[in-house]
């Protein structure tokens, strides 16, 4: 059967990566989250020392990026990929609100984003994969057969990761993950190298009132559709 490249991009929280995983558990296709990538990137940087005071000394991490490498392994037993960094499994570390709040400065610098488009380019150029982001169908796949954009009030998707932050037994409060939320949107959409925009022919989705269940029926519809040639 024919093989696609779906893109989804969309703010923080929207639940991307959920139905990212799902459609490529559905259609047996590869899934990357690319957010993973850029907060491997943000834990690299803070570890190394290259943050003070959530200022990012952009030439000292120019530097370093050929020392960093990042790879995606299925854990076994949940099935799901998680995110290595210079073989280290950092899955959850990656997911703190520490490393929440210093990913978007991060994300902006040019010589990142260069590094790691490059690799998800690599991932995808066989199609048959799911990617979740923010530049997907702008820059890395803009020829992706679907593009899907997801949107979500800023109080339900702070509420969202509210709790799966709590689930993994992190100390935050509503407030400070709402804040948060609304700061990474704000500096994603503003910057200058590849600003969170929907793509003019991406499908534009709010599932502030849709269950995860009817949202999946609804895009597997679609990329059935596309898989076909019907749309
Ligand atoms: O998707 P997630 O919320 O994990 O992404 C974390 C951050 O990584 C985003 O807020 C954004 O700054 C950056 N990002 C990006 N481009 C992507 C994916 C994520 O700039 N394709």
């Amino acid at each position: 059967m024919k093989k696609i490249t779906i893109a989804i991009d969309g703010f923080s929280s929207t639940g991307k990566s959920t139905l990212a995983k799902q459609l490529a558990d559905w259609l047996d296709y590869i899934y990357v989250d690319t957010g993973a990538m850029y907060r491997a990137v943000t834990l690299f940087a803070m570890q190394k020392g290259f943050i003070e005071d959530a200022r990012v000394d952009q030439g000292a991490l120019e530097n370093a990026l050929k020392d960093i490498s990042i790879d995606f392994k299925k854990n076994e037993s949940t099935g799901v990929a998680e995110v290595f960094l210079n073989g280290i499994n950092v899955e959850k570390q990656i997911r703190t609100l520490e490393v929440s709040a210093l990913v978007s400065p991060v994300a902006a610098i040019s010589a990142v984003r260069i590094k790691l488009v490059s690799q998800q380019q690599k991932l995808g150029q066989n199609k048959g994969v799911v990617m979740d982001g923010r530049d997907i169908a702008t820059v890395v796949f803009p020829e992706a057969e679907l593009k899907i954009f997801l949107d979500a009030s800023a109080p339900t998707r702070a509420e969202r990761r509210y709790k799966e932050l709590i689930a993994n037994g992190d100390e935050v409060s509503l407030e400070d993950v709402l804040a948060n939320v609304v700061e990474r949107d704000h500096i994603d959409s503003t910057r200058k190298d590849s600003p969170l925009v929907k793509a003019k022919d991406a499908i534009a989705i709010d599932n502030s009132h849709m269950n995860l269940e009817d949202q999946f029926h609804v895009i597997l519809q679609l990329a059935k559709d596309r898989i076909a040639g019907r749309i």
